[in-house]
């Protein structure tokens, strides 16, 4: 198994390990593996592994590079006792749809399960390219991915992270999650922007030939913990074949067809669902569900992407993206064709749309406004007690609109991407509190939110507004590289 770019075809293969050391290819596009393998066992064999077997039997036939020992021993670091449940990711069924729980890992929200892992595999990767630089971690975050990197990465020897947020467009817990974050190699910097810029600023320092050169003389070598990364988007794949198996009442019902519903944003946890369906999991359809800014909605609508609105701030702010990376990944496994796939990204650039015909469509695209997913959430709870985020809210009432409009009553897998804690102010909201979203006090509703549903605050949140705050760092909107060469250089 080998990977080559999106942008420059199968002339330039490289091993996996080589595609997780560089994160982003040299020409700016996004490492794919040259073909999706097919599982080699089949689910009646699968059916029963534990969580970490599972995902040996994924992650072998990505990592092609890596011995058995290091794939396992990998696993076994990232999600042994790190998740705050036995089965690393519960399916819980409620509102006549099967949640997959990917949220109880060490920051609440489904990067986890990625980034507990790219650590392990980054170091494995530098070691068998011969690495001999200090290895900086750059993450644009729109509040999850952030946290998660810095939470895998801390005080990994050779690496160091730096994190640009998008200032004023993350919830205060997440803000506080990344302010009190402990380590002394991690770094985050609030980006006077919203998530595009952030996204941008960050490719933008990948692009840079000269500061790679300037930064190498000193030692250092770029790599991102994007789901740009492939590393990042094959451990994804995982928790869908997991959830497959946990949602089927019997062993008898393997082979049945699901749904898989994803609140989308950088669209790379509903593409690792796709991949889950290449490699044989059997999945009718695909929805895509977008919040208010619903740019994947038209162009699954249409066959026109384009990026030539306002960003809206909402209460699901990790898929407040308007430049969904990884839908070019996508792109090229339907075309098969690289100079295309650089075509429509110079277009991207330049007028901020292409135009692309998808045929056979496995995916359906879905939007919820605020008062839908809010509404969607307090019923939810009502009926059945049971509490989702607002990130998990925008899938729920996006799938509520897929099924009434097309009468589609295929049982449905919802990713539920974070815990209702990290969106406290928001999700009491919806059960109808007078709870004001842009006060310092925020982290106040975390408790708020316990005591009314009765349950214990998670403890990888709890006591947060009493650690100390260890980072101020901030920049504007055009200043990261500056930042970055300030510090490297
Ligand atoms: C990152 C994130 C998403 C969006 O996932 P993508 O892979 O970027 O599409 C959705 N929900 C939460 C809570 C997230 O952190």
């Amino acid at each position: 198994m080998n990977y080559f770019s999106t942008r420059g075809g199968d002339k330039n293969l490289v091993t996996a390990s080589k595609a997780i050391l560089s994160g982003i290819a040299p020409d700016g596009g996004l490492y794919i593996p040259s073909e999706v393998p097919k599982m080699d066992r089949s689910l009646k064999e699968l059916y029963n592994l534990s969580y970490n077997d599972l995902a040996y039997e994924v992650l072998k036939l990505y990592l092609t590079d890596f011995t058995e020992e290091e794939i396992r021993d990998s696993i076994e670091k990232a999600y042994t006792g790190k998740f705050d449940n036995a089965q690393t990711v519960p399916v819980v069924n409620a509102g006549g749809v099967s949640f997959l729980e990917l949220f109880h890992g060490p920051t609440l929200a489904f990067k986890d399960m990625a980034l507990c892992l790219l650590p392990h595999l980054l170091t494995l990767s530098a070691k068998k390219q011969g690495l001999d630089k200090e290895i900086v971690i750059l993450t644009a975050t729109s509040g999850d991915t952030g946290k998660a990197a810095m939470e895998g990465f801390r005080d990994t020897p050779g690496t160091s992270v730096y994190v640009f947020y998008p200032k004023d467009g993350v919830s205060n817990a997440q803000y506080l999650q990344m302010a009190t974050q402990e380590g002394k190699n991690v770094f985050p910097i609030a980006l006077k922007g919203n998530f595009d810029d952030a996204q941008t600023a960050v490719k933008n320092i990948f692009a840079d030939k000269e500061l790679a050169e300037n930064i190498s003389n000193k030692g250092y070598v770029f790599s991102s913990a994007n789901s740009i990364n492939i590393g990042r988007l094959v451990p994804q794949i995982v928790y869908y074949f997991y959830g497959y198996f946990k949602m089927l009442s019997s062993s008898n019902e393997i082979g049945k067809e699901i749904n898989i519903c994803v609140p989308t944003g950088n669209f790379g946890n509903i593409l690792a669902a796709w991949y889950a369906k290449q490699m044989g999991l059997p999945v009718n359809k695909l929805i895509c569900a977008s919040n208010v800014n619903k740019v994947l909605f038209d162009f699954f609508e249409t066959g026109v992407y384009d990026k030539n609105r306002d960003l809206i701030i909402s209460s699901s702010p990790s898929m407040d993206i308007i430049i969904s990376s990884n839908l070019e990944r996508l792109l090229y496994h339907l075309s098969g064709d690289s100079e295309k796939i650089k075509g429509l990204m110079s277009n991207l650039n330049t007028t901020g749309k292409y135009s692309f015909e998808i045929k056979a469509n496995e995916f359906a695209g879905e939007y919820a406004l605020e008062n839908e997913s809010f509404d969607a959430i307090k019923e939810i709870y009502e009926k059945d007690g049971y509490l989702i985020d607002t990130h998990t809210a925008v899938a729920y009432a996006s799938y509520l609109k897929y099924a009434e409009r097309t009468g589609d009553g295929t049982d449905t897998l919802i990713a539920s991407t974070a815990s209702p804690y990290k969106f406290s102010a928001d999700v009491l909201a919806a059960l109808g509190f007078d709870a004001k979203n842009d006060s310092n006090q925020e982290w106040k509703y975390i408790y708020d939110l316990s005591s009314y549903i009765k349950s214990p605050v998670p403890s990888q949140i709890n006591g947060i507004e009493k650690k100390p705050v260890l980072h101020k760092d901030v920049c504007p909107k055009d200043g990261a590289k500056t930042f970055i060469s300030g510090r490297l250089i």
